[in-house]
């Protein structure tokens, strides 16, 4: 069976690269009412222990504010089964759309958590058309992104 993208991706919090699933984390916030926002991926806590270093780059808990934090090890996100429970927190509906569509193609779609940084700037450069929902792109037009940000480094 054909596997899904495997990374990878880049920490919402360090923006250093998080290169395997078991690096990697998934978490937002929630009140106790139940609204959420803030989904992130960042390096889990074990990352950093093997690191040797204090630094963590997950949210810290603090219920006095009344948020709860929320999350899951990125691990349940990825391959198949890591698509379906993204669905499945889409039909929850407790998530910002955005937020959720965004993170569904920051994992599972190769090169779109490299190139999201700088789809507006391209998208108003006319580098590439919005041809379909803000935030949504084609890996046609994803790799147009890629390679003018490789060009500009190299
Ligand atoms: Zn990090």
């Amino acid at each position: 069976m054909a596997r899904l993208y495997e990374g990878p991706w880049r920490c919402d919090r360090c923006q250093g690269q998080i290169l395997s699933p078991e690096d990697g984390w998934v978490e937002w916030l929630t009140t106790l009412d139940g609204q959420c926002w803030g989904l992130k991926l960042v390096h889990s806590a074990s990352y950093w222990l093997r690191q040797e270093s204090n630094h963590r780059c997950q949210y810290k808990e603090s219920s006095e504010s009344g948020r709860l934090v929320q999350d899951l090890p990125l691990a349940e996100f990825v391959g198949y089964d890591g698509l379906i429970r993204f669905l499945d927190i889409v039909s929850e509906g407790r998530l910002p759309l955005t937020e959720i569509l965004q993170m569904i193609q920051r994992i599972h779609i190769p090169g779109y958590d490299s190139a999201h940084p700088y789809f507006a700037e391209m998208e108003s450069n006319g580098y590439i058309s919005r041809r379909m929902n803000e935030g949504l792109y084609f890996m046609e037009q994803i790799e147009i992104v890629l390679d003018s940000i490789e060009e500009e480094t190299t």
